[in-house]
């Protein structure tokens, strides 16, 4: 039988940077590392895409996926239903491929209850006040949604414990080589 392939969850609080570093180390071949879309109910922002961002569904239609039970595990997060699809995680799990979870810390502390040996990586900003300043200068959401995102990042960056892993954002491309040695030491 072939061996299982790993979790490796990468979180953050919002704003901190996770797309830019995410995008210097996911295709890494050495990793054999598939990303798992979620689902969302939130708006899709300028120069997103449906399936490859997230799979983006009106509220109506998550709760009818969370009814399938088609969630490892699903949240609430700044007003909006965000989701890990289960079966997509299971398949290449199986196959022995490694999948990249993206979420926020509710659901960390579900997928590790399930899934203990999945490896947990944290990208934190130098200061907090780097983050609003992102959130800001990206302009995709309204200031009113932006004190919703500060306050579960302050919240998150809390728990920071939790994670195996913390690595500080200075620079991305720093930030991408560090979590390259740590997939290196927990993959191959
Ligand atoms: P954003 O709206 O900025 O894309 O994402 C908001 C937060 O939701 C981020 O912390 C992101 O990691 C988290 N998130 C994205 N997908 C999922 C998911 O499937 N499950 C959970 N629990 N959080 C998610």
């Amino acid at each position: 039988m072939k061996k299982r392939g790993k979790i490796v969850i990468f979180a953050g609080p919002s704003g901190v940077g996770k797309e830019t570093v995410k995008r210097l180390f996911i295709n890494d071949r050495r990793f054999n590392l598939r990303y798992s879309i979620s689902a969302t109910s939130r708006k899709k922002r300028n120069g997103e895409i449906n399936r490859e961002n997230y799979h983006f569904l009106s509220k109506n239609k998550f709760e009818k996926w969370i009814k399938k039970n088609k969630f490892l595990e699903w949240v609430t997060f700044a007003n909006n239903y965000y989701g890990t699809p289960y079966k997509f995680l299971e398949k290449h799990l199986k196959k022995g491929q490694n999948v990249l979870l993206e979420i926020d810390i509710v659901g960390v502390k579900k997928v590790i209850k399930k899934y203990p040996d999945a490896v947990t990586i944290f990208l934190l900003p130098p200061k907090i006040g780097d983050l609003e300043k992102r959130l800001l200068a990206r302009k995709t959401e309204r200031t009113e949604e932006i004190k919703v995102r500060i306050e579960i990042a302050k919240a998150e960056i809390k728990e920071k414990d939790l994670f195996k892993y913390q690595v500080i954002n200075k620079k991305p491309e720093n930030s991408a080589n560090e979590i390259i040695e740590i997939l290196k030491k927990e993959l191959l």
